[in-house]
């Protein structure tokens, strides 16, 4: 894995950093190429447009680690009229909503007017999102954020669960704890999408080798292939795609019985050679104007990533 993963990850905890990369133009049109806009209006486009090339899509209202009300009550409503503009434009049907819990208050603090604390604050605005894009005849999938986070998000999973059985969960195959996880999460019609992880993590809950994240990526497909549910196999890495689909043909399953996915922008020429081999290919699509942490994580995912963003600085800046 690229060396400057971590303090890249580190640095954009930093506010000046911050700052200084969401003032720059120039920042926007690199951001554009993994971004396709803040509006649901834009998101929608981008939605016609996958789904013309055979593209099943997830979309996401970007932010994370809301530490008031008013912001993770405004992301319920953003998902609330996302439901409703992909009804309008007849796009509703099969698409999907990711969703960050830290998004939708899991981080507020416990008061006296929030004895509950966060987690049911979060759980709350999960089952309004949720409800609504079922209703409307879409999905839902929760996003897997830092580790001390996971006890309560999968606690908020099984009780969304309750009502809507196929609700998703992304999980990460670098945490030590996966395996036991996903043990739970292997029953019929469990959508589990499988990713390395994104979030700068220490030595005592995860692999940071990446020779041993790709080995535990392949030990949790193998696990998933042969379960019950529905795998949804979230990598970019050729490795990670071609073992894939020996693994799911080995376990008998058809393309309607797991799915590749990717995120907006990156390879999509190999999106397209997946669709035009049959395969079931859905696209995460960002959108919303709070782009940073999802835009930083990109840059120290890949060298390529960041060095497209500094070659834009130097050249135009
Ligand atoms: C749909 C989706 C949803 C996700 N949801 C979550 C989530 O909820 N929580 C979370 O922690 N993480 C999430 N992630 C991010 C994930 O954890 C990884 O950080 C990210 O996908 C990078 O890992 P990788 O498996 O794609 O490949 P990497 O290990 O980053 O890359 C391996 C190889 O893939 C190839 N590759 C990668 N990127 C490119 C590129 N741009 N162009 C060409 N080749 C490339 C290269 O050969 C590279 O060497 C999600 C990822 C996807 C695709």
């Amino acid at each position: 894995m690229f060396l400057l993963r971590k303090p890249i990850l580190a640095l954009s905890g930093n506010g000046a950093v911050r700052d200084a990369v969401t003032r720059t133009p120039i920042t926007r049109s690199v951001v554009d190429r993994f971004i396709p806009g803040e509006t649901s209006a834009d998101a929608v486009r981008a939605v016609v447009q996958l789904r013309s090339a055979g593209m099943q899509v997830t979309l996401d209202h970007l932010g994370e680690d809301t530490t008031d009300r008013t912001t993770a009550d405004a992301t319920v409503e953003a998902y609330l009229e996302l439901v409703q503009a992909l009804t309008a434009a007849g796009r509703v049907a099969g698409a999907e909503l990711s969703v960050k819990l830290s998004a939708v208050g899991q981080a507020l603090l416990a008061s006296p007017d929030l004895p509950a604390g966060g987690n049911a604050y979060a759980l709350a605005g999960a089952r309004k999102i949720t409800d609504a894009a079922y209703a409307a005849g879409a999905r839902v999938n929760l996003d897997i954020e830092d580790h001390t986070t996971i006890d309560q998000t999968l606690e908020v999973l099984f009780e969304l669960r309750r009502t809507h059985p196929d609700v998703g969960i992304a999980i990460q195959a670098m945490l030590l704890r996966t395996a036991k996880d996903l043990a739970e999460l292997t029953g019929p019609g469990s959508r589990v999408r499988l990713v390395k992880g994104a979030y700068n993590e220490p030595a005592d809950v995860a692999y940071t080798d990446p020779a041993q994240i790709d080995l535990a990526y392949v030990r949790a497909m193998k696990f998933l292939m042969h379960g019950k549910g529905y795998p949804m196999i979230a990598s970019h890495d050729p490795r990670m795609v071609a073992i894939a689909d020996r693994l799911a043909s080995d376990a008998g399953r058809t393309p309607d019985r797991w799915e590749h996915q990717m995120l907006y922008g990156i390879r999509p020429e190999e999106q397209r050679r997946l669709v035009a081999a049959g395969k079931t290919m859905r696209v995460y699509v960002p959108y919303g104007s709070d782009w940073y942490g999802y835009f930083t994580r990109r840059l120290a995912e890949r060298p390529a990533n960041l060095l497209f963003f500094l070659r834009s600085l130097a050249t135009k800046g």
